[in-house]
């Protein structure tokens, strides 16, 4: 299966998309995760992201779509794969379309996580991740480590992200609504958007999301 989860940040996407890689057994894709990673390694490519990330805004497409093309090619991505944050405005649609259509593939769904501002500001808030792995993703009240800034997955510590702060999630709400969002009806011209309501607990969120696809 080849998926796209699209939704505000703090909407559970990342939750969303570890839960629903594991049952569907295809690779989870997250181009935040990839940013990080590089910026833990100090790759250029980190410095390069880390500079546009901080502030909120989008990194360059050239860079972006370069990373998620070379990832989508790794050979555990041939039997499918879980987007999670990327395509992030129409020109990523568009250039993912491209390689889609080159690989002879299609998507199979487009999964829009739709949650109220005052909640993803509340998830956004609380959010914990790990260094080690940012994919490792907990909250101070809805999901508590076992230990307090310790990951329970491998140990790691626990940190706010940077760009979680309340300033710089303003800034990243309003490049949602003005750059991302124009993917939803971008996607719908193809048949492919099924909004999943991203309240309540995160099982349910998974149940309805795995509901959708079948
Ligand atoms: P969230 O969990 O808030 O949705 P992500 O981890 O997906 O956040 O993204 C964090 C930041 O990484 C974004 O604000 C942006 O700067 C950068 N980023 C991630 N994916 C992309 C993308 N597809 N295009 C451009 N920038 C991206
Ligand atoms: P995104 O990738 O869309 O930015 P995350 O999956 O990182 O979102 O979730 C943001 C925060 O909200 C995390 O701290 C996560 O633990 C929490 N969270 C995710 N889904 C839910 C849910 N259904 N209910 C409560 N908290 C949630
Ligand atoms: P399981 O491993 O059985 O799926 P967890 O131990 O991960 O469950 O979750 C326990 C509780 O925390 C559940 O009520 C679930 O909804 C919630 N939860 C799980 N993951 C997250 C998350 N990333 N953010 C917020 N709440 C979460």
């Amino acid at each position: 299966m080849r998926i796209v989860l699209v939704g505000p940040p703090g909407a559970g996407k990342g939750t969303q998309a570890t839960r629903l890689a594991e049952t569907l057994r295809v690779p989870h894709i997250s181009t935040g995760d990839l940013f990080r990673a590089n910026i833990s390694r100090q790759t250029d490519l980190g410095k390069l992201a880390k500079s546009y990330m901080d502030k909120g805004e989008l990194v360059p497409d050239t860079v972006t779509i370069a990373m998620a093309k070379d990832r989508m090619e790794q050979p555990d991505a041939e039997r499918g794969f879980l987007l999670d944050g990327f395509p992030r405005n129409v020109s990523q649609a568009e250039a993912l379309d491209e390689l889609l259509t080159t690989e002879g593939i299609k998507l199979d769904a487009v999964l829009d996580l739709e949650a109220p501002e005052e909640e993803v500001v509340k998830r956004i808030a609380g959010r914990r991740i790990c260094r080690k792995d940012s994919a490792h993703v907990f909250h101070v009240t809805y999901k508590k480590p076992q230990q307090e800034g310790v990951c329970d997955v491998c140990g790691g510590e626990l940190y706010q992200r940077d760009d979680d702060s309340e300033e710089t999630v303003r800034t990243r709400l309003e490049v949602y609504h003005t750059q991302t969002e124009p993917i939803i009806d971008y996607y719908k011209a193809q048949g492919l958007v099924v909004t999943i309501d991203s309240m309540g607990p995160v099982e349910q969120v998974t149940d309805r999301a795995l509901a959708a696809l079948k």
